[in-house]
């Protein structure tokens, strides 16, 4: 697998590219940014290409090395990862104890550090000592999604490098070459926030239930006179889905919602992202205001940042139900759910 088997994240294979050609490449790198971005896999396909017995600036992906390393069989290539919910200071003494030895059958070592932001204390001060110390032969690529949580001393000893959602467009192509529908792709890359691995792994038939899930709530929500539909629909929601599915949920809602700021002011129909709802969004026209419109759509935003903060998910219903009409209010029955 080389670079470009991953999609996306453009400018940080080029810088990437351009250190492995002069051969500079930085002895310990940070890779942050959203999940299912293609971080590990572009560690995976660096330490590839340090080692690759065909090519220097990239990883050939057919070669022996290449097809152990991404087999995980190469002695010289290794993954630390949490073990429950932290990497443990054993694991990181182990890697120390290989990271100044000469490599066993390739150019360099490689170490990838997943999940980089569970490192306990004793973790993240042993990883410092060997930045500090960085051994001849070997590489580390620490991989995160909270940079936040990373030593600053850390930080500042390695090359950070920043990666981005995956546009929808690529997103798109890859699950239409994947055999996907193009209607259907279009809808899928919609709502997984440049999240590719999420878009990859979704199947269409559960894709609809959710689309179903969301089109109850946001009627729900829309509906002024149904607050009771609503903490139906919302405990239904908070019961059987995992906080993921949730947040599914919410971006679905604000594609519909969407679809319906589109129709109010008479937006070309052709870029309707649900057009398969597009005659039962129609229907609801007139029922709110396009402030009101748009005040969900913030208000999704806020409960998708309050998931990802992991915030208690009445507060979040209650963000919603505070939408519905006035007179209706009854937070007592949020606190059942
Ligand atoms: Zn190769």
């Amino acid at each position: 697998m080389g670079f470009d088997n991953i999609l996306g994240n453009s400018r940080v294979k080029k810088i990437l590219r351009l250190a492995l050609q002069k051969n500079r490449l930085p002895n310990s790198l940070l890779f942050y940014g959203p999940e299912g971005v293609g971080k590990r896999s572009l560690a995976f396909a660096l330490a590839m290409a340090v080692n690759c017995e065909r090519r220097r600036d990239e990883a050939c992906g057919e070669c022996p090395t290449c097809l152990a390393i991404s087999g995980g069989r190469f002695p010289d290539v290794q993954e630390i990862k949490p073990s429950g919910q932290v990497i443990k200071v054993e694991h990181v003494r182990e890697m120390r104890q290989f990271a100044y030895m000469r490599p066993m059958i390739g150019r360099k070592r490689v170490f990838i550090i997943s999940e980089a932001d569970k490192m306990s204390e004793d973790s993240s001060n042993t990883v410092l000592k060997i930045l500090e110390e960085p051994p001849l032969f070997s590489h580390f690529i620490l991989v995160t999604d909270n940079p936040h949580l990373i030593l600053p001393t850390i930080k500042s000893r390695c090359q950070v490098l920043q990666f981005v959602p995956v546009g929808r467009e690529e997103i798109t192509r890859a699950l239409v070459e994947k055999g996907c529908r193009e209607d259907r792709a279009r809808i899928i890359s919609l709502f997984v926030r440049g999240n590719l691995e999420e878009a990859l792994d979704l199947n269409w038939d559960e894709v609809q239930n959710v689309r179903r899930e969301a089109w109850t709530l946001f009627l729900s929500i829309l509906k002024p006179e149904k607050p009771a539909l609503f903490l139906r629909s919302y405990g239904f929601a908070q019961r059987n889905l995992i906080r993921e599915d949730l947040k599914i949920t919410l971006e679905i809602m604000a594609s519909f919602c969407r679809d319906l700021v589109l129709m109010k002011e008479r937006g070309d129909l052709s870029l309707l992202l649900n057009p398969d709802y597009g005659e039962d969004i129609r229907a609801l026209e007139n029922v709110w205001s396009l402030e009101r419109c748009w005040e969900f759509l913030r208000r999704v935003d806020g409960a998708v940042y309050g998931l990802a903060k992991n915030l208690n998910m009445s507060l979040i219903a209650s963000a919603f139900y505070s939408l519905l009409g006035e007179d209706t209010h009854d937070r007592d029955n949020l606190s059942r759910f």
